[in-house]
């Protein structure tokens, strides 16, 4: 489904992405670790195009992101992302921050939207707060509201930047059940993730980064009981 081949990315001299080559099956839930600063946050941003890589080919279900004449809409719309920090409108409710997308670029009708959203609402066990607005809602009542909206487009692919990074402790469980209960479904996900216990149980592989490459990538089993290559043990042992 996703085809990374030489990927790099620069910020003036500093070489964040130096050449990462990864294939990502449809219906795969893929976690990425690695310290802060290896480059998890660009890799991310760069399969959505938030960032522009400056070498290197990404294709999406055949077609190169890349390429000087690809289209940026219809590729966003394939690809649902979710942030730290929720990025949900303010002054809008929930069902408007759920429905805004869809409605404004006619792919839905304003009724058909707010159907979805009352579903996706439903999924995410917020059925109670469509017309709340974001304000009055906690941490992880918001990421389910952001994850909610980025469903509502029908992506293909789901991103995710460290979803629990921001929530409070008693909060992480709730947004994880979600994003379980998406992978379940098939869902095809990429997660950047401190979290290792839910990227040992629910990950189909993990991808260890450091330094902008790729050091490893395993099942999880291996990589977290078995890690090849010493700088994967060293990450191991500070945070397991
Ligand atoms: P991670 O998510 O693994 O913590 P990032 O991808 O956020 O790592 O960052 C990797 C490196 O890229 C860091 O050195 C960071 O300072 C740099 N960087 C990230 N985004 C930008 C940007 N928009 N402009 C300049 N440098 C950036
Ligand atoms: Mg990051």
């Amino acid at each position: 489904m996703i085809n990374i081949t030489n990927l790099h990315k620069s910020y003036g001299d500093n070489a964040v992405l130096k050449g990462i080559n990864e294939h990502i099956r449809q219906g795969e839930v893929v976690s990425v670790i690695g310290p802060s600063g290896s480059g998890k946050s660009t890799f991310l941003r760069c399969i959505n195009l938030l960032e522009n890589p400056t070498q290197g080919d990404i294709e999406i279900e055949g077609q190169s992101i890349t390429a000087k004449d690809a289209c940026v809409d219809k590729l966003r719309q394939k690809v649902g992302m979710v942030f730290q920090n929720f990025n949900l409108f303010p002054h809008k409710t929930v069902l408007q921050n759920i429905t805004l997308a869809p409605v404004s670029l006619k792919l839905m009708t304003q009724a058909e939207a707010d159907n979805k959203a009352l579903a996706l609402l439903t999924q995410v066990g917020l059925q109670d707060k469509a017309n709340a607005y974001p304000s009055s809602l906690s941490g992880g009542q918001k990421q389910r509201v952001a994850i909610a909206r980025a469903l509502a487009m029908e992506p293909d692919l789901m991103l995710f930047d460290e979803p629990t990074s921001a929530l409070d402790p008693e909060m992480v469980g709730d947004v994880l059940d979600v994003m379980k209960d998406l992978a379940q479904k098939g869902m095809t996900m990429v997660i950047v993730t401190h979290e290792m216990g839910f990227a040992r149980d629910v990950s189909d592989r993990v991808i260890f980064m450091d330094g902008g490459y790729v050091v490893e990538s395993n099942i999880p089993e291996e990589l977290f009981t078995r890690p090849k290559e010493a700088r994967t043990q060293s990450f191991l042992s500070k945070v397991l």
